[in-house]
């Protein structure tokens, strides 16, 4: 068999099912062997796309997406896909086809020092040796990226190894079809799972947290029945919705900056103490606030600040230990009280929210008026791939979540562009899930501001040409963050750097590669054109370019430190 071969049928023994990239020489035969062997070739426009993509299909499965590309500039253009999967602890390997073994060092096509630049941007990286250690070395990748805190892994392919056939293995291969195990499952210190326990029994005012690292180690079961055993208040982060439903009673993201600077034990259930998190620093929290934090990663432990205690372990191994964790609580069931100061302090706030967001429907429409319209109609189990700046936030607070991993967006890193890469490989999974438990596929609503969109708005064709039934949501607002209208740019000498050009057609794209396109002004309007795209989005994908106010923005917030400063354009 041909080095093609040999790399196509590593990936398959490894469990991928997924091959996001753009072929050229050398990989041309490696996307064909990849076909040949049953995996799924999914050829993208731009290396980024297909990089984000592979990320996305690693948090969505626990298995990582493939992404293969050509040497020098395609490697680089998927390093913000790798960059991104690292940043969001998401599995993912990059397959790099790079200059022949015998041309190295002497300026051949595209070269590039490849292994180098990757290593920077991943857990892992290699440039085999030989053919022969080809299998080992792509299972390395895959078990390196699963393992321990999930990230991106690289594997070069020189290219005079793609048509090689003659070459006598340097170790004896592995047995083919030897898939490297799921990662090893760890507990935490008994000990400082009874001093958890403890703290979280005795504080008079504790809040769980739960983040993506919750979403992708798949604990729901074991942290709802921990939150409901108890009553205690939740908070998810932006891609931790879900996780437990957002309607849940116990949820308080309706009185989030409350729940944050009162509490005086945070329970962070895989989340991070960054910059999403306020550092977990005044005037954000508490000075005091005691912090009990579930992570798979032992350096994650006291960044910024010093976790009272630390359980290193898998989420869903670690939630069970505190719940039998008989020691601190004498085997006593304790429920906290919704009669109690903190849950009536907390239900105030919460109460309050839900009088004031009255929204006005009338054009031109607000972010507010465009989600009151879409959320009527997704199904429960919707995937929604959001991003933007206004778009992306306010999507967060105005379109539920009922199920983990079912919201994709910017992320840890606020990667800009990542919505059509994440869309695809989201409708892929969601139909290849259906085809597997015979029930209807998920529907998968992508919702992009103007700007976020025009990153990758080229991959709409590849959303036609592999017939993925997907509803994109263009929220236009004529530039990044807002642009201006017709008359402000004829008044102009030159256009403000956040600007776009005004009312751009951004339905006429997918209209061009065979989808549907919608123009939207009115809530009217979006509702037609929504209801029809939701309903009939199994047969082909289609596009609303909805138009807003240029002056819509996000709410008034209640703390100076939420408000993003107005940016001022002066004539
Ligand atoms: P969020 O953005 O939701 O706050 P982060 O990406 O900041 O989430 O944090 C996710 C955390 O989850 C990371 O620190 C990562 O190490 C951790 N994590 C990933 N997988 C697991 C797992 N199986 N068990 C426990 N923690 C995990
Ligand atoms: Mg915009």
């Amino acid at each position: 068999i041909s080095g093609a071969e040999v790399y196509a049928r590593a990936l398959k023994d490894q469990g991928i099912e997924y091959v996001f990239g753009i072929v050229g020489v050398p990989v041309i035969e490696v996307a064909m062997a990849i076909q040949q062997v049953g995996l799924k070739f999914i050829g993208m426009r731009n290396e980024q796309s297909a990089a984000y993509a592979a990320g996305a299909i690693g948090y969505l499965t626990g298995r990582p997406g493939a992404c293969l590309v050509v040497s020098g500039p395609g490697l680089v253009h998927a390093l913000g896909g790798m960059a991104n999967a690292m940043v969001n602890c998401w599995p993912m390997v990059v397959l790099g086809g790079s200059s022949d073994e015998d041309q190295q060092e002497m300026g051949a096509f595209q070269e590039f020092p490849q292994v180098e630049t990757c290593r920077l941007y991943s857990k892992f990286t290699a440039r085999p040796s030989s053919i022969a250690i080809v299998p080992e070395i792509v299972e390395k990748a895959v078990r390196t990226s699963i393992y321990g805190r999930p990230g991106a892994c690289y594997v070069d392919i020189p290219g005079n190894f793609v048509n090689a056939s003659n070459y006598s293995p340097v170790y004896p291969p592995i047995d083919s079809g030897s898939m490297c195990p799921a990662p090893p499952r760890s507990l935490a210190d008994p000990n400082s799972i009874a001093a958890a326990a403890k703290m979280l029994h005795e504080a008079k005012r504790p809040l769980i947290v739960v983040g993506k690292g919750a979403a992708y180690s798949r604990g729901e079961q074991e942290l709802r029945r921990m939150i409901e055993d108890h009553n205690l208040p939740f908070l998810p982060t932006p891609m931790g919705k879900g996780v437990i439903p957002d309607d849940h009673e116990l949820c308080v993201s309706a009185a989030r900056s409350r729940a944050l600077s009162n509490c005086d034990v945070v329970m962070l259930i895989g989340a991070r103490l960054n910059w999403q998190m306020h550092f977990g620093r005044p005037p954000r929290y508490n000075k005091n606030v005691k912090v009990i934090q579930v992570d798979i990663c032992p350096e994650e432990f006291h960044n910024n600040v010093e976790s009272s205690v630390a359980l290193c372990g898998n989420v869903p191994d670690v939630i069970n230990q505190v719940k039998h964790s008989k020691k601190s609580f004498r085997g006593v069931p304790w429920k906290l009280s919704k009669k109690s100061d903190w849950w009536k302090f907390l239900q105030e706030k919460i109460d309050d929210n839900a009088i004031k967001t009255k929204v006005i429907n009338s054009a031109p429409l607000s972010y507010y008026a465009v989600y009151d319209v879409i959320q009527q109609y997704l199904p429960q189990d919707c995937i929604i791939i959001s991003e933007g700046a206004n778009t992306m936030d306010i999507s967060r607070t105005m379109i539920p979540n009922y199920l983990p991993r079912h919201r994709l967006d910017a992320g840890t890193f606020g990667t800009m562009g990542v919505g059509l890469g994440f869309a695809i490989a989201a409708s892929l999974y969601s139909l290849e899930t259906a085809k597997k438990t015979g029930k209807p596929p998920q529907k998968v609503v992508c919702i992009q501001g103007d700007s976020a969109f025009g990153f990758s708005g080229m991959e709409l064709e590849t959303v036609c040409r592999y017939n993925l039934p997907l509803v994109c949501v263009v929220v236009n607002n004529n530039g990044i963050y807002a642009g201006g209208n017709r008359e402000f740019w004829e008044a102009i000498k030159i256009a403000p750097p956040t600007f776009l050009s005004p009312e751009c057609r951004y339905e006429k794209l997918i209209e061009a590669f065979g989808g549907e396109g919608h123009l939207c002004a009115t809530a009217e309007d979006l509702d037609k054109s929504f209801k029809r795209c939701i309903s009939r989005s199994n047969e082909q994908a289609s596009l609303i370019n909805v138009m807003i106010d240029l002056t819509s923005d996000r709410k008034e917030q209640e703390f100076s430190w939420l408000t993003r400063s107005k940016i001022k354009i002066k004539s």
